[in-house]
């Protein structure tokens, strides 16, 4: 490395910087894209590695002239050289010293110019104190100035400590600054160190009271931002008050329309003040929190009640008739025992006394019967159905605790009736059952119970309700599964099965209308023909009540509203549609009910009687003898009592038989298989004793039963025969079944009256006392010998 005197030019490679200036005294890594720098570099890296590197006055121009460069710049050695990839060069330069251009010049596309070095005066003549003061000042503002801008190395900052020249000092700070290349190119300028130290400490203040000054805005906008988030933030959280503030405000008037309704219904004290505290509480309560929607609930139970509202009755008795007549057919006991019941009511203006229960089949006017005597004191109506009940909280109500609790079905049926004395129908109470949720029954005891009703405690509404001013009344189908406790609050009315004349004159005088208007159809709309109505009622349907008659006319009246939909002729033009037997398969299909039906005279077949809850039923009864072992064969689902009355009636036969001479063939050698068809059906009770020894005896001795011919009656070993119960019933099914005579036990003489007599006068009813007579009766006489072998019976589907 070759330096001149000061005096003395030097010919080197120009290199042209943009946007920076390369001080003396330190390193600089360079990146030289531009072709005629490239020349020089290569240039000067060829020789002596020294190269004249100064800063451009202008970025932007690409091929700078002499006037486009500072003219004062540094002489640098080029200290290393890599080609990058892309064509463009890297090097890395040392500073050496400061120079000034004097000419310029370019050579074969490679900058050139003479260059005159620029001495640095010596320190020796400057105040020594001052240069210190000097340095300190500068290295304690370049740390302030790197720590505000944040951007500079910090071992730049660390390797000031070590430096001892100012000059060299005083470049390093000057080449670390991100200031413009002006400010930077004075520094160049300023040969002097004295006079570059003091520029530089000028610099540092401008700066570090600009990054001061930005700092400060900064830290304003800042503040402006968060205070802005700040405010965001309250008004949202104020916005988020107020919809509470607002909810406590509606809150706050449902609490006063609460308070207001408690007032206005006159509850009584104990739920008022109950009710109130609730208020209370709800009030503390976070409103849509679960607790307050239970207490919400509650409070609309409690102030939904009919705690005071009650109907005025009427108690006219004249009237009441004429109202239930309107709305049934028949049923003059129950009828005359209602009016007993309101005549009663209004003498004593009380309806303390036994409850009602309705005791018949389905489908019998049970329930309407009830709901016309509401009508007639102008009570409200409600129904609770008590089928399948087995948990006592739908009786009494679930506790609050319970989520979705609701008060039991009394309760409920009150708020529905809107008024405290409404007529309530239990029905099918005999359905009840008991579990281990609690027995509903009993919680029905107390309701029933007029001394307890007065104050009735659901366990949700948790107060007493007053239901001594309900009327209630109980159905059930039959009564021995209604616990003795609850039958002793009950008196029994009991409504019996229909006879087809009267299911006959049910339907035309009450089922077509209340039909035809159920489907938009003039009174005039359908007629059935007597026998097509009849046959409806004995193949169509078979029960002791109307239900389904009913039902069977509802299906009619929907043909028959297609059909009158779909006719062109005028509403008013068009003829009443008769129904005659013809019609009904077109209206209703093929029949349902095909009885099988005794057609002939036959041995080891009688016809018995029973009872359902459906209404009386005739019941075949079957027996076979064939060789054995003398061992007795019972099917058709017989329950225990059934088969000891067919075990009663083998013993009896066999003793019997023997007695009035009559020769069986050994008995150990013979099985007896007794069959009762319909076998899927459970059948039980001892009312089929007689009709179980005469077809036993039939078999055994080869005689015919008569086909016309039914019985019920329970039998002793010795041969009597026991009173059973339904006659009435037994009787209606037996005559709607076809059969001329029924025997029936003597002991039954009393019930003779109940049964219609229409009935009574088309059959002929024989009471026995015997079983003698049962056979001299329904057993045909030892006839040929023919006649004598058993026969198998011989049935037959009925003529439809
Ligand atoms: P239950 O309560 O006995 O099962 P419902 O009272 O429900 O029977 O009666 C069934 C239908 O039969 C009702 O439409 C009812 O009006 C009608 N019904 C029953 N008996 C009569 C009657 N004697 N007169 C008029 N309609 C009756």
């Amino acid at each position: 490395m070759t330096e001149k005197s000061a005096s003395s030019l030097i010919h080197l490679p120009v290199l042209p910087v943009r946007d920076r200036v390369v001080f003396p005294n330190v390193h600089v890594p360079l990146v030289v894209g531009r072709e005629k720098s490239m020349q020089a570099v290569r240039s000067a890296f060829a020789g002596d590695r020294l190269i004249f590197v100064a800063a451009q006055r202008h970025m932007k121009v690409e091929d700078p002239g002499r006037d486009d460069l500072f003219e004062y710049g540094t002489v640098a050695e080029i200290i290393q050289l890599v080609n990058l990839p892309d064509g463009i060069l890297r090097v890395r330069v040392h500073g050496r010293y400061r120079a000034r251009l004097v000419d310029f010049s370019s050579r074969e596309g490679t900058l050139f110019g003479d260059i005159q070095k620029v001495e640095v005066p010596s320190l020796e003549n400057e105040d020594s104190v001052r240069m210190e003061a000097l340095r300190r000042l500068s290295v304690r503002k370049f740390e302030d100035y790197a720590k505000k801008i944040g951007r500079i190395p910090a071992e730049v900052t660390s390797s000031l400590a070590e430096i001892t020249s100012l000059d060299k000092l005083s470049d390093t700070i000057a080449d670390a600054l991100l200031v413009s290349v002006e400010e930077k190119q004075d520094l160049i300028e300023a040969a002097n160190v004295s006079k570059r130290m003091q520029r530089l400490v000028e610099i540092l203040d401008a700066e570090i009271e600009i990054l001061n000054i930005e700092r400060k805005i900064q830290m304003r906008v800042h503040r402006q931002i968060e205070k802005n988030q700040k405010e965001y933030y309250l008004n949202e959280q104020m916005r988020a008050i107020q919809k509470e503030l607002k909810k406590k405000d509606d809150m706050g008037r449902d609490m006063d329309d609460f308070r207001s309704k408690i007032k206005e219904i006159k509850m009584p004290t104990e739920a008022e003040e109950i009710a109130l505290k609730e208020i209370e509480r709800l009030e503390r309560m976070m409103p849509f929190s679960p607790e307050a929607t239970v207490a919400r609930g509650y409070l609309e139970w409690l102030t939904s009640l009919p705690w005071t509202n009650a109907t005025k009755d009427n108690v006219d008795v004249k009237a009441a008739r004429t109202i239930l007549d309107q709305d049934h057919f028949g049923l003059e006991k129950p009828k005359e025992r209602l009016l007993e019941y309101l005549a009663v009511l209004k003498l004593t203006q009380s309806i303390k006394g036994p409850v009602l229960c309705f005791v018949g089949p389905p489908g019998v006017g049970k329930t309407s019967l009830a709901k016309s005597l509401a009508r007639a004191m102008g009570r409200e109506f409600s129904r609770i159905s008590l089928g399948g009940v087995r948990d006592e909280a739908e009786i009494r109500g679930h506790r609050r605790t319970y989520i979705g609790s609701m008060p039991g079905r009394l309760i409920q049926s009150i708020k529905k009736a809107k008024s405290k004395n409404p007529v309530i129908l239990l029905d099918e109470i005999d359905k009840m059952g008991t579990d281990w949720r609690g027995d509903p029954a009993a919680a029905l005891l107390e309701v029933l119970d007029p001394e307890q009703n007065k104050n009735f405690v659901d366990h949700y509404l948790d107060t007493g309700f007053d239901l001594s001013n309900v009327i209630f009344i109980t159905t059930a189908n039959s009564l021995y599964s209604i616990p003795a406790t609850l039958q002793d609050r009950m008196e029994v009315i009991r409504f019996s099965a229909y006879t087809t004349d009267e299911k006959a004159s049910i339907a035309t005088e009450f089922l077509m209308q209340k039909e035809l208007k159920e489907h938009g159809l003039p009174a005039n709309a359908v007629k059935f023909e007597d026998e097509a109505l009849r046959k409806i009622i004995h193949v169509y349907t078979q029960e002791a009540g109307v239900r389904e008659l009913q039902r069977k006319i509802a299906q009619v009246c929907r043909k028959v509203a297609v059909e009158w939909v779909q006719a062109t002729t005028k509403a008013k033009n068009r003829k009443t549609i008769s129904i005659g037997l013809k019609d009904l398969t077109r209206y209703l299909g093929p029949a349902e009910f095909i009885r099988e039906k005794i057609t002939v005279n036959s041995v080891g077949v009688s016809t018995g009687l029973a009872w359902t809850d459906h209404g009386g039923e005739t019941l075949t009864i079957e027996v076979t003898t064939m060789p054995g072992q003398g061992k007795v064969l019972l099917t058709g689902k017989l329950g225990a009592v059934m088969q000891e009355s067919a075990q009663t009636a083998l013993s009896l036969v066999r003793s019997h038989g023997e007695r009035i001479g009559l020769k069986f063939p050994s008995f150990g050698k013979t099985d007896v298989h007794v069959h009762v068809p319909e076998g899927a059906i459970p059948k039980d009770g001892p009312s089929a004793g007689i009709a179980l020894a005469t077809a036993i005896f039939s078999s055994l001795s080869g005689r015919r039963v008569r086909k016309e011919i039914a019985m019920t009656g329970e039998l002793t070993l010795r041969g009597r025969v026991l009173p059973i119960g339904g006659l009435k019933e037994k009787v209606l099914g037996a005559f709607r079944d076809g059969m001329k005579t029924i025997l029936f036990p003597i002991g039954n003489e009393k019930d003779v009256p109940e049964i219609p007599e229409s009935v009574r006068k088309s059959l002929k009813l024989v009471p026995v006392a015997s079983i003698e007579e049962v056979f001299n009766l329904a057993i045909e006489p030892a006839a040929s010998k023919q006649d004598a072998a058993p026969k198998r019976p011989v049935l037959r589907h009925p003529a439809n």
